[in-house]
């Protein structure tokens, strides 16, 4: 199948969509399955890790069988795996060793470090042992480039991009949740690819929208406008987690829809917006991140984003599982919930939008915790 290759780094050209490998792991014949959809689908780069379950060993067997059929991309996949940081040197060397040895490979195109979310992790593959690692891995030509994934804070994505260390990262990028664009515009601005985390899931489950963000997207599906936001702002390509063909539609239907927004699509955009706004009213957050930072660590900006789309498009589904995942997550996730504000008042001056912020936060727990009898017997 032809595939519609996009600039990523310094490494190889890769589809708009990269099929993500975490959800195939139910059997090698479901991993054979979605391969097999993906390559029709123009879908020429895979991501995967050591971390999903079953993904690498089965891409090794499935791969090489679908090879012996003749059915791969036009210049073969492009694999990008990922190793959590953190390890000393030998270990380090011992995984990704491992991890080539499942994939059925000599050396892979991309790995990424999975995970940069604290200050100690960018340390580590900066100046310590991680820097080792790296320098080793590409030395031993066992892999093309290196980047990474970050589930951290803004400015510590900002120093791994400025490092100069990277060649490619991928960041949670989302038409709900647009604030590290810039960072992402950066990246690609200094020649590195940037694929963004999962725009259908950690994007606002948009595979099961609301009926009310249907409505608001309309006529665009809300996934479909979601894809076609991240392309148009240049994002190098976007994974698709899927279990099953059918996961792959809009995948394929997009796969060429590069170019800015058409006017009916920017149309759905400002209509979107405009139906948040309206709901919202004078309580809407405005995500400008000027509170911040908050003495009690109180993420307040992911907090009040949450009611925006709770509220905003009647996403209370999405929004709790969100909620209740906070101080749950280790470092994947913030670790303070609304109940940690102390009403000190120190963030309400800083407002350009006058929010009653302890107020709003008090709200959005009292509407989106999970109750004590549900995280019991629910
Ligand atoms: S009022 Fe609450 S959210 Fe605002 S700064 Fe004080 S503790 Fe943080
Ligand atoms: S300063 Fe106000 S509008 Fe800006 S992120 Fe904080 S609460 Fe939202």
């Amino acid at each position: 199948m032809k595939v519609f290759g996009r600039p990523f780094g310094k490494g190889r050209k890769v589809s708009l969509f990269t099929l993500g490998t975490m959800r195939a792991i139910g059997s090698k014949e479901e991993m054979q399955a979605v391969l097999k959809t993906a390559c029709i689908s123009g879908i020429n780069h895979l991501e995967t890790s050591p971390t999903y379950g079953q993904a690498e060993k089965f891409l090794g067997s499935e791969l090489k069988a679908l090879r012996q059929k003749g059915i791969q991309p036009e210049g073969g996949w492009v694999i990008t795996s990922k190793l959590l940081p953190g390890f000393n040197l030998s270990k380090s060397k011992d995984q990704l060793k491992d991890l080539l040895s499942r994939l059925g490979i000599s050396k892979i195109d991309n790995l990424a470090l999975h995970g940069l979310n604290l200050p100690e992790h960018l340390h580590w593959s900066l100046n310590e042992e991680g820097s080792e690692f790296l320098h080793w891995a590409k030395e031993e030509q066992l892999v093309d480039q290196v980047g990474f994934s970050s589930h951290g804070n803004y400015s510590l994505i900002e120093k791994a991009i400025d490092s100069n260390r990277f060649d490619f990262c991928s960041l949670h990028l989302h038409l709900l949740d647009p604030e590290r664009i810039p960072l992402a515009k950066k990246a690609l601005g200094l020649g590195m690819g940037v694929m963004a985390i999962s725009p259908a899931d950690k994007g606002g489950r948009l595979y099961a929208p609301s009926q009310a963000l249907v409505k608001d997207c309309n006529p665009v599906e809300p996934l479909e406008l979601a894809y076609r936001f991240l392309i148009a702002e240049g994002i190098s390509t976007l994974t698709v987690g899927a279990s099953k063909p059918k996961d792959l539609r809009i995948a394929k239907k997009l796969n060429q829809a590069i170019g800015k927004l058409k006017e009916y699509e920017l149309q759905a955009i400002n209509q979107l917006l405009s139906e948040r706004s309206r709901r919202l009213g004078n309580s809407q957050c405005g995500q400008c991140r000027k509170c911040l930072p908050c003495p009690q660590e109180v993420p307040i900006t992911d907090i009040l984003r949450l009611r925006n789309l709770a509220i905003g498009h009647e996403m209370e589904v999405f929004a709790k599982e969100r909620y209740n995942l906070i101080g749950k997550a280790g470092h994947w996730w913030e670790s303070k919930n609304a109940q940690s504000c102390a009403t000190c008042g120190e963030c309400l001056p800083k407002c350009p939008l006058n929010l009653p912020i302890p107020q709003l936060l008090a709200e959005t727990h009292e509407m989106l915790a999970d109750s004590p009898r549900r995280r019991l017997w629910g």
